[in-house]
């Protein structure tokens, strides 16, 4: 699972969303979508995945009209939490109005941004329509690191100051972060400023290509010792993946490519209206302009399901770990089925560390 995967926002949301998707398991229902509303951003950071998009000329994005189509299709289908995301979807001067309609419409509304446009119009938006969650991207504890890793001075303080006004007002924050050489150093202190806040963190070390094939991003990664290492260094997270391993170890698999909810029960739209099974996987993809979401959901998103898995990674006692997903695969080595040496290193460590008999220590 990446951390793109649609996934619970924090422990008290956590027990509805595994009801609901015990409630749906072995059913088409697509129940969970991210929208990108634009690829445009304001900053410009090193391992972003979609580069060729972040700037001010990329073009061609769905007119709000469009997008409140397709959420009113989505609600039919029975969708019901959705994902506001980018580039950085606050430059769209029309967020507010597409938020708003989505929550109007009974959705369940997570936010990713960088923060830096978290000003009083969206305080007062999230404050009369609460969001489920606002993720804000942290690159390090200080604007030295996180100002190199965006590309952009004062987006360190921005994030801060729309961190510290939201949590004022009650609305439900995360913080998330990206693994890399420039800031791997960071990583305990932006641990200890999210814990300060009681605010739940999410640190991915997985780096991946950016969606039009630029590869530079990979340059950026740490060593797989020294980003389970530092996961490792927390108690509290390796008893959660050991707990985690010991809830599904043993799980049957059905040994097919794909084990997740891809295009099963989640969905992805970039700015173009692009449909995907997730934003990770490319292909199949259909037009929500030229169709409509049932159209392309019924039709075009099943056949994808059906590969099998490949050697070695079917019966994998490591997969629980390794953040298998054939759509990072795909993007790192052009096949879904080719495993990406540098995700498999990692399931690997994080098997071997909590797995180690307790009595060797930490
Ligand atoms: S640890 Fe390696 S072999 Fe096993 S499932 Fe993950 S990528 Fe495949
Ligand atoms: S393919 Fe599956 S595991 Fe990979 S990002 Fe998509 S939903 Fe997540």
């Amino acid at each position: 699972m990446s951390s793109l995967c649609p996934q619970p926002g924090g422990k008290d949301d956590e027990l509805f969303w595994r009801a609901l998707s015990e409630k749906v398991a072995g059913r088409r229902i697509p129940f969970s979508g991210s929208l990108a509303l634009t690829h445009r951003c304001n900053l410009g950071c090193v391992h972003c995945y979609a580069r060729e998009g972040c700037t001010e000329a990329a073009g061609g994005e769905l007119a709000i009209q469009q997008w409140k189509k397709i959420i009113g299709e989505l609600k039919a289908a029975g969708c019901l939490y959705l994902l506001l995301t980018g580039g950085e979807p606050l430059l769209r001067e029309d967020f507010p109005e597409i938020y708003s309609f989505a929550k109007q419409n009974g959705f369940l509304v997570s936010v990713f941004t960088n923060g830096t446009l978290v000003d009083e119009k969206i305080l007062e938006l999230f404050s009369s329509l609460p969001p489920r969650l606002v993720e804000i991207s942290l690159y390090g504890a200080s604007a030295g690191t996180h100002d190199r890793v965006t590309g952009a001075p004062g987006s360190f303080a921005a994030a801060m100051r729309a961190l510290d006004r939201l949590l004022a007002r009650g609305i439900k924050v995360s913080l998330k972060s990206v693994l890399l050489t420039l800031n791997a150093d960071d990583m305990p202190a932006v641990e200890e400023l999210a814990r300060r806040r009681n605010v739940q963190f999410r640190l991915d070390a997985a780096v991946f290509p950016s969606l039009e094939g630029d590869r530079s991003p990979l340059g950026l990664r740490v060593l797989p010792e020294q980003a389970v290492e530092l996961e490792m260094a927390d108690p509290e997270r390796r008893r959660e993946w050991q707990e985690f391993l010991a809830a599904f170890a043993g799980m049957p698999d059905a040994g097919g490519l794909f084990n997740c909810g891809s295009g099963v029960n989640t969905f992805h739209v970039d700015p173009q209206g692009w449909m995907y099974p997730c934003l990770m996987v490319r292909s199949p993809r259909y037009s929500l302009v030229r169709g409509s979401f049932q159209e392309g959901w019924s039709r075009e998103f099943t056949a994808f399901r059906s590969l099998a898995a490949a050697m070695p990674c079917r019966d994998c006692e490591q997969k629980l770990l390794c953040g298998y997903c054939p759509g990072f695969f795909e993007l790192e080595n052009n096949d879904p089925r080719v495993p990406s040496q540098y995700l498999c290193a990692i399931g690997k460590l994080r098997f071997a560390r909590i797995t180690r008999d307790p009595a060797e220590g930490e």
